[in-house]
């Protein structure tokens, strides 16, 4: 099956990375991408704030660059945090915000995700928004309502398709070495599309690439990425070794 959407495959590499193992894992990429030009795929690398500058320097065009997560305003008396527009400085195109980890470690809301979302368009990144139901929700029955009811509280006015991705990371998924079924994933970001299209309209929605979270590897990856609305991963664990990173990108159909 190929896709009408350019499949992106981003890794978030959370709180794991000193100079040496950033250096050597972007560069290792970079190595593997250049070699394909017109690849059906794109790549995104989301490291920890202090590697960022310096992994942006040896992508050279090849991978993109996101932070994993932002502040919600513009600069100020926020000590520790980071702005949108800090992101962009270092050379971000892209920044995740509204995972599970932050809405847990650190009690964000639909509406702080919002905000967070709305700073990063005003400073020109695309926000990489993230929402997915717990196991108890899964089991009630409850997963499409908590979906939409993310999608309500966390998208921002102005998003569209050049500025907006969602990741639909089921919680019981995400590193747990338990993966969302290809149908299951389907039936959820088929959703995440109808709402998409209620909100944004039809060719809005059409366009908007919806990732995968939790738990995708080497080795389940194929069946994942082929799936309709499947439009790429975002990646934790597994982006740590560019072995495994690159090959669940072998597994993205080229564009339709
Ligand atoms: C994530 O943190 O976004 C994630 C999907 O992690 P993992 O791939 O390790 O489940």
């Amino acid at each position: 099956m190929t896709h009408s959407r350019r499949q992106l495959i981003a890794g978030n590499w959370k709180m794991n990375g000193l100079t040496d193992e950033a250096m050597n894992l972007a560069t290792d990429l970079v190595t593997r991408m250049a070699k394909i030009p017109n690849a059906p795929f794109e790549m995104l690398l989301c490291p920890p704030f202090t590697t960022i500058r310096m992994v942006a320097e040896v992508l050279a065009g090849e991978l993109m660059i996101g932070g994993q997560d932002c502040h919600a305003s513009e600069k100020g008396a926020h000590t520790g945090d980071v702005s949108a527009a800090m992101l962009a400085d270092a050379g971000c195109t892209f920044v995740i915000v509204g995972h599970s980890e932050r809405r847990t470690d650190h009690g964000e809301t639909d509406a702080i995700v919002r905000n967070k979302a709305k700073a990063a368009l005003s400073a020109g990144l695309s926000a990489i928004i993230c929402i997915g139901e717990t196991e108890a929700k899964r089991d009630s029955g409850s997963t499409m309502d908590v979906v939409r009811n993310q999608l309500s509280g966390s998208v921002p006015k102005g998003a569209d398709s050049d500025n907006l991705v969602i990741a639909y990371e089921p919680i019981w998924a995400i590193g747990t070495g338990r993966v969302a079924t290809p149908v299951q994933a389907q039936e959820v970001h088929a959703e995440i599309r109808a709402w998409l299209a209620d909100h944004l309209g039809d060719e809005q929605a059409s366009q908007v690439r919806i990732l995968y979270g939790g738990s995708m590897k080497p080795n389940n990856a194929a069946e994942l990425l082929a799936m309709t609305d499947v439009d790429g991963g975002l990646i934790g664990g597994a982006s740590l070794k560019a072995e495994d990173f690159w090959a669940i990108a072998q597994n993205c159909t080229s564009l339709g």
